[in-house]
């Protein structure tokens, strides 16, 4: 199912804090304190983007469906309020007891800021069998189709493995935005340029967490340097049974999932 026929809900809009105008090549400022073991430099060294390469985690157990993580990541990268234009979203699986699945986008929380979840259920209660949330954002892929497609290389790929979009060079032709397997990318309406997550990176090359990382409540949401042996990223690798979406697709994803069941596409 297309995510712009699962985002229903009302999104409350909180005007942005830090707002990331444009994220384009130029070299990326001093890291500060590296709070969530995402860095190999010493405090104080210049940001090296050759020595990271960043990925997320994701524990589908933990995820409550609070849509704290959607609030924070529109709040901190100036992403229009409407629920179709999403950089992270969370879809909620419903298996009725006759085994057919139904996958619906959460409603934005009530009080984003209390975390309550707002029920959106179309789903009787008698038919349930079980119920989990799957949070989704760009996959970072090491494959990336995005990167493949675009005419004029707006897109492309960092040295430390984030899928960037030049604003500057992107003329809109929506060609990446078709060729994502995974419905990651939308296209601004203010801007007219591909829009989709950066893993946060004007925050990530300071050394700080992604907006939606920092937010979750209960740290379903997992950030990393795959090639720092201290980071919790390689951690959770090593812990839990891992899984990535539409594998068959070879687009190498770096988003990976715990708890992954199979009825998740
Ligand atoms: Fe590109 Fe989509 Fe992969 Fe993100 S998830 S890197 S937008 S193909
Ligand atoms: Fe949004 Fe940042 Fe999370 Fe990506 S990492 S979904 S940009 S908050």
């Amino acid at each position: 199912m297309e995510r712009r026929t699962l985002l229903k809900g009302a999104i409350l809009f909180i005007p942005a804090g830090g707002v990331l105008r444009s994220v384009a090549r130029a070299a990326p400022a001093e890291p500060a304190d590296k709070p969530g073991d995402t860095s190999n430099d010493k405090p104080g060294d210049k940001y090296d983007p050759a020595s990271h390469y960043y990925g997320m985690g994701i524990e589908i157990e933990k995820c409550i469906g609070c849509g704290l993580c959607i609030q924070a990541c529109k709040e901190e990268n100036d992403v229009p309020r409407e629920p179709f234009f999403c950089r992270t979203w969370v879809e909620r699986y419903t298996i009725k007891k006759d085994d057919t699945v139904v996958v619906e986008s959460i409603e934005q929380n009530r009080n984003p800021r209390k975390g309550e979840a707002r029920s959106t259920h179309t789903v009787n209660e008698a038919e349930i069998q079980r119920t989990f949330f799957v949070p989704k954002l760009c996959n970072q892929c090491e494959n990336p189709p995005c990167v493949q497609v675009c005419p004029v290389a707006a897109t492309y790929t960092t040295p430390d493995g984030v899928i960037l979009v030049d604003t500057e060079r992107c003329i809109g032709c929506r060609y990446c935005i078709q060729a994502c397997p995974y419905g990651a990318r939308y296209l601004h309406p203010r801007t007219r340029v591909a829009d989709k997550c950066t893993f946060c990176y004007h925050r990530i090359v300071q050394g700080l967490l992604p907006a939606c990382v920092e937010i979750c409540p209960t740290q379903a949401r997992v950030f990393g340097d795959l090639r720092s042996k201290a980071s919790q990223l390689v951690r959770f690798r090593r812990m839990k049974q891992i899984a990535v979406l539409k594998p068959h697709l070879n687009t190498q994803p770096k988003v990976y999932y715990a708890g992954l069941d199979g009825e998740v596409r």
